[in-house]
């Protein structure tokens, strides 16, 4: 769709139901079949202001018409006496038809007291631009302007007039309504192909006025999933020790070891992750989706490093690493005192740079390790199913993308006079649980230690979810 040429958007929530007010009013307090009826029949009078100039029944446009035509054109609601039913019209100064509403409205000097509920429900109800609700004031929309002379159907899409005319009794409705739909769209804004020059500050004033009249309305949290971890704590920490003896039962006789270095480290660092990720509530927090982006790297890495398997490789890893410590320990040293962060220490930095060698021997590599982003990393490796699955959506929460900011911190306002704008969230602690994608991926990290240096049999178990 976004492909389409000369596309413009247009809402109708936003741009036209405001100028159709009156009749979400009606819709929401009568029956089906007697708003329609009384909607046709209001279109039935807009044929006799045909040559005139007439452009169509939003508020905007009515106040423009004289006391007579008005008049003639609500006719069909004097008729029924159901003018107390757009009381709530009068809350708004700016209306634009006023003058003429006052003239029928009873008690217009004196606003209903529950007029902004009856609004709500109004426009809760029409707001949603396929509703059914919607659909039949767009119809209206429609309908009147067929009847009043300033919309044909000819040729090809007569019969779409006819079935259009004789809704909702004509024609496939699954058919008709979205025909219905498309025809209003077409009239523009305020009824006319183009909307003329400030025609639109009636549809400002009434949601401005909506919005500062009405307060938000917050949805009960969602209650979080029920999430069963007993044991599980102490599982990892089993295997955490298991591990600790496997490496300590390696033979490896080099002083630098980089691959086993590496694999173990990888491994005890996903371990830590996960143990950090259910000792609190993380997993139903915004740092379990930073947690389960990290373990999806740290199996990517590790899967690519094994894939290669060169000496070279794995010093590239190392060395890269150590790279960014001396980077920062640089960086560190030119940091005015009151300035530096205090999450790590120049000393350590300069210990962490140094370890293997002077750090005057060591490269800074800019960019990434292995010259390859990790998508690629995940083909080379052939785990990208597993980037696919995990990867994309949790890197947004590391890097305040904004549907993961969104999802985090903010809540929708369920008032319909505040248009589903977002609002300030509680902190949220009821995100799905992520602790059994956390023990997947750290499986598949434990299951590359085994395959390089085995036998590891230590896994950590899910525990069975009543
Ligand atoms: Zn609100």
């Amino acid at each position: 769709m976004t492909k389409l040429p000369n596309v413009s958007l247009s809402s109708w929530r936003d741009e036209r139901l405001a100028e159709m007010f009156w009749a979400t009013l009606l819709v929401s307090q009568m029956t089906r079949d007697d708003y329609l009826q009384l909607f046709r029949e209001i279109s039935e009078r807009c044929a006799d202001l045909e040559g005139k100039d007439w452009g169509g029944l939003g508020h905007t446009k009515l106040a423009e018409q004289s006391d007579d035509d008005f008049d003639k054109i609500v006719e069909p609601i004097a008729k029924r006496e159901q003018f107390q039913l757009l009381s709530a019209l009068s809350l708004f100064p700016d209306l634009p038809d006023a003058h003429h509403w006052a003239r029928h409205v009873p008690n217009w000097e004196d606003p209903p007291e529950r007029g902004y509920e009856d609004i709500a429900l109004a426009v809760g109800l029409t707001s949603w631009h396929q509703s059914e609700a919607a659909t039949d004031i767009r119809w209206l929309r429609v309908l009147s302007m067929i009847l009043g002379g300033k919309v044909h159907f000819v040729g090809h899409t007569a019969k779409i007039g006819e079935e259009i005319v004789g809704f909702p009794d004509v024609g496939d409705m699954k058919a008709v309504r979205p025909a219905i739909r498309a025809a209003e769209q077409s009239l523009g804004s305020v009824e006319g192909p183009e909307a003329e020059e400030g025609t639109k500050e009636w549809t400002s004033n009434f949601w401005k006025q909506c919005k500062t009249e009405t307060a938000c309305i917050r949805a009960e949290p969602k209650r979080p999933t029920r999430v069963q971890l007993d044991g599980l704590f102490d599982n990892v920490v089993d295997v955490y020790r298991d591990m600790e003896r496997h490496f300590h039962h390696q033979e490896s006789f080099e002083a630098i070891d980089e691959k086993l270095d590496a694999v173990f480290g990888l491994t005890f660092y996903g371990l830590n992750l996960v143990l950090n990720l259910i000792a609190g509530n993380s997993y139903r927090r915004v740092e379990g989706r930073l947690i389960i982006r990290s373990l999806c790297e740290c199996y990517i890495v590790l899967s690519y490093l094994l894939k290669v398997d060169s000496e070279k490789t794995w010093k590239q890893y190392r060395n890269y690493g150590q790279g960014q410590a001396k980077l920062a320990y640089l960086k560190s040293i030119d940091i005015e005192s009151g300035q530096k962060p205090k999450f790590y220490s120049e000393e350590d930095l300069e210990d962490l740079a140094n370890e293997d060698k002077w750090e005057e021997f060591l490269d800074i590599d800019l960019g990434s390790w292995s010259k390859k982003n990790l998508r690629s990393m995940s083909e080379d490796a052939g785990v990208k199913d597993v980037y696919d699955r995990y990867y994309g959506w949790a890197s947004g929460y590391v890097h305040g993308h904004w549907s993961a900011v969104r999802d985090t911190v903010f809540d929708l306002c369920l008032n319909p006079l505040h248009r589903l704008h977002r609002i300030p969230a509680i902190p949220r602690a009821n995100m799905n649980d992520c602790s059994e994608d956390s023990v997947k991926l750290l499986n598949l990290i434990l299951e590359k230690l085994n395959q390089t240096f085995p036998t590891f049999k230590g896994r950590v178990k899910f525990p069975r979810q009543a």
